[in-house]
């Protein structure tokens, strides 16, 4: 299959928008940036395009998919009824990085929601995501748009690496915003629940709603065989084929513990501690404090480390306030869980 690329710049570029929405119409898959990562879409009311990502991705067949849409009356017909706090939240944050969990209608496939009797909603800001949503007339189910298991695509580029030849075509609309997935919270919980760190951080939605739980899976290794609340946090995530080894110390004794072994290994530190590391190939994350900056260039970092086949990276832990707790999230699971605590 040929993939074609569209470059979409503006959401004026309607002749590029429309050929876009009928390959999406007509049961294709599309990648198509958004704030968070590059989704792999569809038309979420279509079972057999659906089943389709699933199988491009490799995706395991019990990890559901995050409905799009572009207009708050999108949601309605998704699900049995929207809660009070979905309407509060959605004024707060949508269009955003935040993804909703509700009980589903009928008209949500079986291959969207997994068989679960919940669906996941979200409207991105990404202008051209919301015109490609708004053209097609219809919601669009998206993961990532990545092999199942590799770092997010924050990028076209990242995108084509992964699914050249697989799909019909990919939207090129520049680097994401935000660089990490969108927050998820369940509002089936008698309190609602965290579900994944993103952007919009833990404060921001209790502020708004109250009391919000947090999931255990969020920093811990989940691999129980029940059926989780959040299917996708069981799985060893966003990881680089490198061995990714997290060290949590001073940056003095990260300095001596990683020179001592970092010959072929790459380095995940902070801005201005790049000199210190003579031996190996030095990713710079952002300023210690800058967790945005941290997102935006993690998954970039990770796969630029495979592509120069680098065997083991040493990353710094980052801050875990605000939306650190996402980048550290995201951080753990590419180290399947092993820190190295100094
Ligand atoms: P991705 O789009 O690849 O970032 O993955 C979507 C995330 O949302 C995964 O962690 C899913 O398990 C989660 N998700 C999607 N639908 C549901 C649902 N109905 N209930 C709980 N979690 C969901
Ligand atoms: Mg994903």
């Amino acid at each position: 299959m040929n993939t074609r690329v569209f470059k979409i710049l503006s959401e004026d570029d309607e002749r590029q928008l429309s050929e876009v929405a009928s390959i999406l119409r007509s049961g294709g898959l599309v990648g198509i940036p958004t704030e968070t990562v590059y989704g792999l879409a569809a038309n979420a009311l279509d079972g057999t395009a659906v089943k389709r990502i699933f199988e491009v991705k490799g995706r395991p067949q019990d990890n559901p998919l995050i409905v799009h849409i572009s207009r708050f009356e999108e949601l309605a017909p998704l699900v049995d009824v929207v809660p009070e706090k979905a309407a509060r939240l959605a004024d707060a944050f949508w269009p955003g990085p935040l993804t909703m969990v509700m009980k589903r209608s009928d008209a949500v496939p079986d291959e969207v929601s997994c068989g679960l009797p919940t669906v996941a909603v979200r409207m991105p800001s990404h202008k051209i995501a919301n015109a490609i949503i708004k053209a097609a007339g219809l919601p669009l189910a998206a993961p990532s748009a990545n092999t199942s298991g590799k770092p997010s695509p924050t990028c076209a580029a990242h995108v084509l690496h992964d699914m050249n030849g697989k799909i019909e075509g990919v939207v090129d609309g520049g680097n994401c915003e935000v660089g990490i997935e969108s927050t998820v919270i369940t509002l089936c919980t008698k309190t609602p629940t965290l579900l994944r760190p993103g952007a919009v951080t833990l404060r921001q939605l209790a502020d708004t709603i109250g009391d919000v739980e947090v999931h255990r899976s969020v920093f811990s290794d989940f691999t129980e065989t029940a059926r989780p609340a959040s299917p996708g946090m069981k799985y060893r995530h966003y990881s680089p084929k490198a061995e990714v080894v997290v060290v949590d110390g001073a940056l003095g004794s990260f300095i001596e513990y990683v020179n001592k072994q970092s010959a072929g290994s790459a380095v995940l530190c902070f801005e201005g501690e790049e000199s210190s590391f003579p031996d190996a190939v030095v990713f710079s994350f952002g300023a210690k404090e800058d967790s945005r900056a941290q997102a935006q260039r993690l998954y970039s970092a990770l796969r630029k480390a495979d592509e120069l086949k680098i065997k083991r990276i040493f990353a710094r832990l980052p801050d875990t306030d605000g939306m650190g707790t996402a980048v550290c999230n995201r951080l753990l699971r590419a180290a399947a869980f092993k820190v190295v605590k100094l």
